[in-house]
């Protein structure tokens, strides 16, 4: 193709740009204004002519672009469209606001000028942003919105094409979408924007971790499918007998929520049991309410499942603040799992997807977008002003309680248990049968393990799990408010205790071998152990608390001081387990000087090795943020401090989020370098059901093959559930991982993950 061919294609893709931007609005019901919008496009091609962007486009198609999201995304109508198609004319070419006051009026041309403002006043190159003054001028300029939802789909466009950016700029952009754009969009309820926005984060910020998890809701889809078409199939036969038209398809949660879910809860993805949710999306039969529709279709579905009685949202008669409505409720679903269904009419749908601006398709007459705004506006200056949105949602702080005095749970298959309020997880194990509570190991509520002690609430599922080597605790009485699981655990306390007794009493009895133990041999020995009965004496010789001596001579002669009093097992198996890693906090320490480990004030390593600059050659120190510690195999940024040092953020890195967004000059591009010669500290947090020599396992295991720098083990244990912190020196990430997938296969342990130092 000749240069000139080229060319003739670019125009001619310039004016089927165009033309599908013309289509859109046409399709929309505002008034038609399409000579005003054609003035602006035709400005902005001539004002931006011969300028291309980074990927090499020609210049025109980015504010094409805007206008198309602006007119088909949010709805909006032909001022906001001209006002996008000419947002950066200002900034960009010679151009200026008066000359757009000239031509297109005040209205247009005082957008454009807020548009400006804001990434000059903010953004421009030369002057330190900040974020937080950025948001406040967004609030306080709110007096044309317009210039607000402009801003956003100039950004989602821009989120769109971000690849032909550096990455230094990518972490700029990214950072201050997730920190403003994203949360600004949600609170103006643009919720697949706010949805996409977030989204295309993640994937530029976590790459790898974004392909993974891609792959693993694609591989896991027919799954999904089939409990969805299961549940569908008697809902479908239900809702067609009701004669209503509607759409019904199972929602898949975004990839970035999912994420952050298992993230924020340390699971994998095998445990977000919550991957999808059921749309109904009904249309509306004229004559009939939108209301009464919805609790119909509630009513059905209530009919055939078991619904959660306190997740049901009403926000049909209470929308949201940002508009939505919609009702919501959480059934048990055919395979025992709880599955959330939300119900809207198509109405509702439009307005939670694209915001109040789809309002406007629902009047009977062709509409006036100032008008509308205006009206519009109001309800949204509230939303802006209210420090706190989620005040908004009262109906999540009000507790439905149906029954004060009595709360239902429920089994893993749907069954419903009534217990007393205040009931605990143990209540509800020996409220199935007594054999499922004496074996009772732990449970399970909502699929979180939980202490036995845990309290119960109406709606909990619960799964208890059990072991035959399990038997009832006298701590268990401390547990339980239900008679009949305390006459149950008291009766097995009893025949424990008698078994023992009868070990111990043989034990003595072997150990006096042919003599008579008669009442003096015995008052000799309650006397030498200090115990006051004979039952109690030969429990304790049962049960190893009293420990016999060598001889009878020494028990008959000698009264020896009592022995100390012995710590649980958990805490004994601990002890025992720290002692086989053979290493003192002195020989930890001295350790941790050897490694130089960067970060730390012992670290005079050539950091320049560790770490890589992907772009500028900066000759400066580098170190590792405090606040969220990478590891080398972390997604990274650097970020230059007031000292002139490269401080080393995770790309998810709270902290690091506002560095990006405020001071998007200061970040540079980072990647590890030759980090294989140096150690870093590491903590990895495990949880579990506390059995007989779990942490011993756990720490042979580690052990098992490699080296393992281990600085401490932390464990405590409370109600048969434990909670142990290691902190441990690595090389990577990988070997994080390695010693994480190493503790989750030990038996007994239920969740593992990494955490901050
Ligand atoms: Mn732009």
């Amino acid at each position: 193709m000749s240069e000139e061919e080229k060319l003739a294609a670019e125009e001619r893709m310039i004016d089927d740009e165009f033309q599908a931007l013309i289509n859109d609005y046409l399709n929309s019901n505002h008034r038609r204004k399409v000579e005003i919008i054609t003035k602006a496009f035709n400005m902005a091609r001539e004002a931006h002519k011969g300028v291309r962007r980074r990927s090499g486009e020609p210049y025109i198609m980015h504010p094409l672009a805007v206008a198309r999201i602006v007119s088909r995304e949010m709805g909006l109508g032909s001022t906001s469209i001209s006002a996008a198609l000419l947002h950066d004319v200002v900034e960009d070419t010679d151009y200026t606001v008066e000359d757009l006051r000239v031509i297109f009026g005040d209205k247009i041309a005082q957008i454009v000028d807020g548009l400006t403002k804001i990434s000059h006043g903010m953004f421009g190159e030369n002057v330190s942003a900040q974020a937080e003054n950025f948001r406040k001028l967004l609030l306080t300029m709110s007096e044309d919105i317009r210039v607000i939802l402009i801003k956003i789909a100039d950004r989602l466009h821009n989120m769109r094409t971000l690849s032909s950016m550096t990455s230094a700029k990518q972490f700029k952009v990214t950072g201050e979408t997730l920190y403003i754009y994203a949360p600004l969009a949600h609170r103006l309820g643009l919720f697949a924007i706010k949805t996409e926005l977030e989204e295309l984060c993640f994937k530029y910020e976590h790459p790898e971790a974004y392909a993974q998890l891609e792959k693993k809701v694609e591989m896991t889809s027919q799954e999904r499918y089939e409990i969805y078409e299961s549940f569908a199939e008697p809902v479908v036969k239900e809702l067609d007998k009701m004669n209503i038209e509607y759409e019904m398809r199972a929602r898949v949660k975004s990839l970035y929520s999912i994420w952050k879910k298992m993230q924020a809860k340390g699971i994998d993805f095998s445990e977000v049991y919550d991957l999808f949710a059921v749309r109904i999306i009904f249309e509306i039969f004229p004559g009939m309410d939108e209301k009464k529709q919805c609790w119909d279709i509630y009513s059905a579905i209530t009919d055939i499942y078991k619904l959660r009685p306190d997740r049901i949202r009403d926000w049909v008669s209470h929308p949201k603040a940002n508009g939505y409505q919609a009702l919501h409720l959480t059934v048990m679903g055919p395979d025992g799992k709880w599955i959330e269904i939300q119900i809207r009419s198509r109405r509702m749908d439009d307005i939670a997807e694209k915001g109040f601006a789809a309002h406007w398709k629902y009047k009977e007459n062709k509409i006036e977008e100032d008008n509308e705004l205006e009206k519009w506006l109001k309800t949204v200056q509230e939303v802006l002003a209210n420090p706190n949105p989620n005040a908004i949602d009262f109906l999540d702080t009000v507790k439905m309680n149906l029954f004060a005095s009595e709360i239902f749970v429920f089994t893993p298959k749907g069954e419903i248990k009534t217990l007393p309020l205040g009931a605990t997880a143990l209540d509800f194990a020996y409220n199935i049968h007594t054999r499922i509570g004496d074996h009772c190991l732990g449970a399970k509520v909502n699929h979180t393990l939980v202490p036995l002690s845990q309290k119960l609430k109406s709606g909990d599922q619960v799964e208890i799990l059990t072991s035959q080597s399990q038997q009832p605790q006298r701590e268990w009485l401390n547990y339980v408010t239900t008679a009949k699981a305390r006459t149950k655990i008291e009766a097995s306390l009893r025949r424990q205790r008698r078994r023992v007794g009868e070990r111990g009493k043989k034990m003595m009895e072997d150990f006096f071998g042919e003599e008579e133990i008669d009442n003096t041999l015995y008052n000799k020995a309650l006397n030498y152990f200090q115990v006051e009965k004979r039952e109690d004496l030969h429990y304790g010789i049962g049960s190893g608390d009293l420990k016999l001596p060598d001889s009878t001579e020494k028990l008959l002669k000698q009264r020896e001081a009592l022995q100390p009093k012995q710590d649980n097992l958990f805490v004994r198996y601990m002890k025992q387990a720290m002692g086989a890693i053979k290493k003192t906090p002195e020989e930890n320490k001295n350790m941790a000087a050897e490694q130089s480990v960067p970060g730390t004030k012992n670290g005079a390593i050539d950091k320049k090795s560790v770490f890589k600059l992907q772009e500028v050659n900066f000759k400066k120190n580098f170190i590792v943020a405090p606040c969220c510690n990478p590891l080398p195999g972390d997604d990274v940024f650097g970020f230059i401090t007031d000292k002139e040092e490269v401080e080393v953020h995770k790309r998810s890195c709270e902290t690091g989020i506002k560095l990006k967004s405020s001071f998007g000059q200061k970040i540079l591009a980072v990647e590890w370098g030759d980090y294989k010669q140096y150690s870093f500290l590491a903590a990895i947090v495990f949880t579990g059901i506390d059995r007989l020599g779990i942490l011993n396992t756990i720490l042979s295991k580690l052990s098992d093959g490699i080296v393992v720098n281990i600085q401490s083990v932390n464990v405590s244990s409370k109600d048969g559930i434990f909670e142990g912190v290691l902190h441990v020196y690595v090389h990577s990430v990988e070997d994080v991982n390695a010693l994480s997938s190493k503790i989750a296969k030990v038996d007994g342990v239920t969740t593992v993950h990494r955490a901050l130092i």
